[in-house]
């Protein structure tokens, strides 16, 4: 009797860990670029988030980061009485039961002891910023926004497209009088928001030229070739194809460029051809 009901804890926890492994995929959906993607996933896939969870190895030592104020982080360990310590308990401390409370930005060492066997994990706590909260730029420039403190993916997109585009590295074009809100969101689950004001200036001001971030895309805007065309577009050097802005065919990478150039100039002395989805003739 007693194994039978052993065995059928054992299927549960099974059934529960097959559900977990289940969920995880999910949380690679596909988001709407126009909306701050805490807003669309459901209760459950942000609770999933939120509550990270590390495996411990005896003997190694595992990295894990999470954000302050977003994230709690709880370890996966057989067995209780474990000896639990942070090296730095002004970035975190950690409870007898081994529940980590983070406190500020920085780096720590959870340690778990017990019997000889010691359990270790680099913990970073995140606190990310944005750099700007409020913009205002007149119709036709780029500007950029960049969320710094975090080594998460950050996801930008813009709550109106028409007034404000928004590339994926956050990189940000003023298209038409108006106001819009940029988000930028990190690991998937916290969102920091930039108010742009598109509008003419009402002293002039120098032009605001985008500083290149390190290791993504910069927007190529040569001088030399006049600018007739309304849309800049999106080159892939490897594949060869031309794309509008907002072909959801982009992706990132050192083969991504935006430009400002006409479209004679990018397929006749480029020898750009057109993508297949966006076909960019089509919107001239
Ligand atoms: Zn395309």
């Amino acid at each position: 009797m007693n194994a039978m009901k052993k065995g059928w804890n054992k299927r549960i926890i099974l059934c529960i860990l097959a559900f977990i492994l289940c969920v995880q995929p999910v949380l690679a959906i596909t988001l709407d670029d126009t909306k701050p993607v805490e807003a669309q996933l459901s209760k459950e896939m942000l609770k999933a988030l939120r509550q990270k969870r590390v495996e411990l190895v005896a003997g190694r030592t595992v990295a894990a980061s999470i954000i302050k104020d977003v994230q709690t982080l709880q370890f996966n360990i057989k067995g209780t009485s474990y000896k639990w310590n942070s090296s730095n308990k002004k970035v975190a401390v950690v409870s007898k039961k081994g529940v980590v409370r983070p406190l500020q930005k920085g780096t720590t060492k959870i340690t778990a002891k017990k019997g000889g066997k010691t359990y270790a994990c680099k913990l970073t706590i995140e606190e990310p910023q944005l750099n700007k909260t409020r913009i205002r730029i007149p119709v036709g420039t780029v500007t950029s926004i960049r969320l710094t403190g975090t080594n998460k993916v950050v996801r930008y997109s813009s709550s109106n497209p028409d007034v404000v585009y928004v590339y994926s590295n956050g990189y940000i074009r003023a298209r038409k009088n108006g106001i819009a809100y940029v988000y930028a969101t990190v690991g998937t689950m916290k969102t920091y928001t930039c108010k742009v004001t598109v509008a003419p200036d009402p002293t002039p001001i120098p032009t605001v030229t985008p500083t290149p971030v390190p290791g993504t895309i910069i927007i190529v805007e040569p001088e030399v070739i006049p600018t007739q065309d309304k849309y800049t577009y999106v080159l892939n050097s490897k594949t060869k194809k031309v794309h509008m802005p907002d072909c959801r065919y982009i992706r990132t990478g050192s083969h991504w460029k935006y430009v400002n150039w006409t479209l004679d100039y990018i397929i006749y002395h480029e020898n750009y051809s057109y993508c297949g989805h966006c076909h960019p003739e089509k919107y001239r």
